[in-house]
């Protein structure tokens, strides 16, 4: 385990020596191995021979989410399908899912990065931890699980759901450590309560959080309802899983695995780098990767990155808060929203809990956003008049974060539905 916290500490031009000889292989096995790609790196004219510095990847072709739907399921394979040894399959709410694979190699890089994800909040030998991601073909269960075997620690394969279970083996099997999207653990910390629990009667000492946006908000309220460290997880399957970068107690930013995954911030427009510090979507290159490799893969996700050195002595880049997708943006009545900004302005009100559903809809040609919002349970019985004290209240709120009147409708507690796996908070019924 050693050897990994020593990885991520090395000089920065150590390791981008080490990324630039991996980018170079990159190129020649996929110009050789995936079609796709061949195609596409003779379109731009590059040659493998061609690549003499990390700035060169800005000359390379990027490769999109539906380049996996067109060439579903294993068309992006750079390996014979003999050599995989898993497949996992990302959440489309749409069509059909995006497949990716595995070599046994890869399942061995995927658990070195998930024990170092695990290993930024000191996990190992001696900690229990209770993986209620979900098992299955989603990658965070498993990702998790073999992070945490790797790291010397007891996994409690718990996955999601069945609240009233997790609160028995989180007590009963002195968990310390807690793994589970940011939305879930809102909801356990909620169960724990009603239990007539408090954080010191559990052994809850970090918690990881991710699959899903989240705000800085909500941090301080599942640190604080659940006594723990809460650290960020950022993630996705086309790139490995989870394991991608990981919040370090210092909490301000999410260290990159840069060794395995090249990260680059572009304008979403003219697909051009920009300066550090500067949000734009966030772009990867696999370096290591064997059975599905990707090539400037864009991820639609809004983010910034700096490569300033962090005080816990990784060297490793951070990358900001996912502040938004650019397809999951809402565009109200000509307005940017992202629902992370209404979240923010939730968790500013007092009485109201951070559950909710943003509904849009286009009423004679006039977009309308309804926030429907949860009332905390001492409110509830106040009555109609304090309610709609407390809707003007968040009306108020949401009109400071975004600029636009939303029609607040305050619901009794427990009316949103909560998930055990990635929230689904928005309903868009213009389409
Ligand atoms: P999947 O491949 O199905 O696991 O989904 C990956 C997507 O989940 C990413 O592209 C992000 O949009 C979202 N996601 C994962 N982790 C985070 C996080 N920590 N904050 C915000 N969004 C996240
Ligand atoms: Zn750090």
């Amino acid at each position: 385990m050693k050897e990994l916290a020593v990885i991520e500490r090395i000089p920065r031009a150590e390791r981008a020596a080490r990324q630039l000889h991996r980018l170079k292989g990159l190129i020649t096995r996929l110009s050789e191995r995936v079609p796709l790609y061949r195609d596409r790196l003779r379109d731009a004219g590059v040659q493998p021979g061609d690549i003499r510095s990390l700035a060169d990847l800005a000359r390379l072709p990027f490769t999109v989410k539906d380049d996996f739907r067109q060439t579903y399921p294993y068309g992006l394979l750079a390996v014979p399908m003999e050599e995989v040894i898993r497949v996992h399959a990302s959440s489309g709410t749409t069509g059909k899912p995006t497949v990716v694979a595995y070599t046994r190699q890869d399942v061995d890089t995927w658990s070195e990065v998930m024990a170092r994800t695990l290993m930024a909040g000191d996990v190992g030998p001696g900690d229990v931890v209770h993986n209620a991601y979900g098992y299955g073909l989603f990658t965070g269960g498993l990702g998790f699980h073999y992070g945490a075997e790797r790291v010397g620690a007891a996994v409690v394969p718990i996955s999601g759901g069945f609240t009233d279970r997790q609160l028995m083996a989180l007590r009963d099997l002195g968990s310390t450590v807690l793994c589970c999207t940011p939305s879930y653990a809102l909801h356990l910390a909620e169960a724990i309560e009603e239990a007539g629990l408090k954080p010191k009667d559990l052994k809850l000492r970090v918690g990881f959080f991710g699959a899903e946006p989240w705000t800085e908000a909500m941090r301080d309220a599942l640190q604080t309802r659940l006594g723990i460290m809460a650290l960020n997880i950022y993630g996705l399957s086309e790139v490995i899983g989870p394991g991608v970068s990981v919040e370090c107690p210092e909490r301000d930013g999410m260290h990159v695995a840069e060794d395995h995954f090249l990260p680059e911030i572009v304008d979403p427009a003219t697909l051009t780098p920009v300066p550090e510090g500067t949000v734009g979507e966030l772009v990867f290159t696999t370096l290591t990767k064997e059975a599905l490799p990707v090539l400037r893969y864009r991820t639609r996700d809004l983010t910034s990155m700096t490569t300033e050195p962090c005080r816990c002595g990784r060297t490793l880049a951070r990358i900001g808060r996912i502040m938004g997708r650019s397809d999951d943006m809402l565009i109200i009545r000509g307005v940017n929203v992202y629902p992370s900004q209404i979240e923010h302005a939730l968790l500013q009100v007092a009485d109201v809990e951070p559950h909710y559903l943003l509904v849009v809809r286009r009423d004679n040609a006039l977009d309308t956003l309804e926030v429907r919002v949860e009332v905390g349970t001492a409110v509830a019985a106040a009555g109609t008049a304090a309610m709609e004290v407390l809707a003007a209240r968040v009306r108020r709120k949401i009109f400071e974060t975004i600029g636009l009147t939303a029609d607040v409708s305050i619901v009794p507690p427990k009316t949103v539905e909560r998930s055990t796996g990635k929230a689904q908070r928005v309903l868009d019924l213009r389409k």
